[in-house]
């Protein structure tokens, strides 16, 4: 089959590899329909997250027609459209049984690596390093799910591929990074960045009540997205002062809860980019925690910080002190996407969203490595690729 493979730092190659095979009483094998490049994919573009090898098939955020199914198998068939969450889980563990499926103890075959950076070992992922378990993605004509009867969620109705494929991933992470806040009526929430993860925060912030939004980024496509699409008020952070445009938009207070959806290659047009910059080539910290700082330092006393943008080993200059001091509350996770699968399913076969607003290109497996180019320059008012594998 074909699949995108990574090979080393801005070195994507599509390739003909082996296809997959039920190697687990429980796995099912998905025809891949509809597949999307992800945010968090970019770090491993960027080279940010270690234990990648050469040759790696990547992507988390698929969708398809069940092929083959283990003989364990009881609620799917061959023939069933599936969309598969990103996180790997067994559903019957500690976390799973809480519906902390992002925690799983059962996934991650590596939990001895992520244990030794980490202290302890999430779940594994689809095409996201060895750490996290090296398991083949869904950038592929085809792909291994194990755990068929826990993650997939199927699609019963003609409802397109477009607009429930992002159950995958990202409107579930916009959404958990928004309730998280646990929201009340007459609340502002701002977020730090206005790609596809911002996006869908601000999105279900309002469906969660809140009644300002306001979206942080510089890139003015997606600010403008943000604008039309969301209702949210925007703030281009190279044209003006965060904090102090915050405070002014507040009454002084500062937004209620601030969602950095930006993660661990934040930009920033001031020095601080530069410190960050050389310390991360030179390895003494991982990621450039920029929006991260910010959205501590605007959040008001007692506020919430909810941080879904990924971060891989450690950073510096979190201000701590004004963490503890102000009675801030720290919210993140990889999402526990299988949570919210059902519900947001239903959410948007109500009507009350369609996801599928922010795709911006619309291309074929074979187009991958130069998608993930243009998506990450954001060049092209490139805000989400999604790729048909054949
Ligand atoms: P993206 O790269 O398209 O969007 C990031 C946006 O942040 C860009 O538009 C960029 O211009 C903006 N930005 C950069 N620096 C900024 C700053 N200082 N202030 C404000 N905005 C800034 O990625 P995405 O797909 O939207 O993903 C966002 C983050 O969410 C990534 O870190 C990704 O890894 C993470 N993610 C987490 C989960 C999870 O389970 N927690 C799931 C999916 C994605
Ligand atoms: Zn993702
Ligand atoms: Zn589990």
């Amino acid at each position: 089959m074909k699949a995108n493979c990574w090979y080393g730092k801005e070195d994507m190659r599509v390739e003909q590899v082996n296809d997959p095979k039920i190697i687990n009483r429980g796995d099912i094998i998905v025809r891949v329909t509809l597949t999307a490049i992800c945010g968090s994919d970019l770090h491993l573009y960027g080279g940010f997250v270690p234990t990648m090898q050469k040759g790696d098939i990547v992507g988390h955020e698929f969708m398809g027609e069940v092929v083959e199914v283990g003989p364990d198998v009881k609620k799917l068939k061959v023939g069933d459209r599936v969309v598969a969450p990103f996180p790997i889980s067994c559903g019957a563990c500690f976390f799973c049984e809480q519906g902390m499926f992002s925690l799983c103890e059962n996934s991650n075959p590596n939990a001895w690596m992520a244990e030794q950076m980490w202290g302890h070992s999430p779940c594994g992922i689809f095409g996201y390093s060895h750490l996290l378990g090296g398991f083949a993605g869904g950038q592929a004509e085809y792909v291994r799910v194990p755990f068929g009867d826990v993650g997939p969620i199927k699609i019963e109705n003609g409802i397109s591929d477009e607009k429930v494929l992002f159950l995958s991933d990202i409107l579930p992470t916009g959404y958990m990074a928004a309730e998280q806040c646990n929201i009340k009526p007459g609340d502002t929430v701002a977020v730090w960045g206005c790609g596809p993860v911002g996006l869908f925060a601000i999105a279900s912030a309002f469906l969660l009540g809140a009644e300002r939004v306001i979206g942080i980024d510089r890139v003015p496509y997606r600010l403008r997205m943000a604008r039309e699409n969301t209702k949210a008020e925007t703030i281009n952070y190279e044209e003006v002062s965060v904090l102090e445009t915050l405070r002014e938009m507040t009454g002084g207070r500062g937004p209620d809860h601030c969602i950095d959806a930006v993660g661990m290659e934040s930009h920033s047009p001031g020095l601080q980019y530069a410190y960050d910059r050389v310390k991360q080539a030179l390895m003494l910290e991982t990621g450039r925690p920029i929006a991260l700082r910010e959205a501590i330092m605007a959040c008001r006393n007692g506020g919430t910080v909810s941080v879904p943008g990924v971060f891989g080993g450690f950073v510096d200059k979190i201000p701590m002190g004004s963490l503890m001091n102000r009675s801030l509350t720290v919210k993140t996770g990889q999402t526990h996407v299988q949570r919210y699968m059902r519900p947001l399913l239903d959410r948007i076969q109500n009507g009350d969203i369609d996801p599928s607003f922010i795709i911006t290109h619309r291309l074929t497996l074979d187009d991958a490595p130069d998608a993930f180019r243009t998506f990450r320059d954001k060049q092209d008012e490139c805000v989400k690729v999604v790729l048909r594998p054949s």
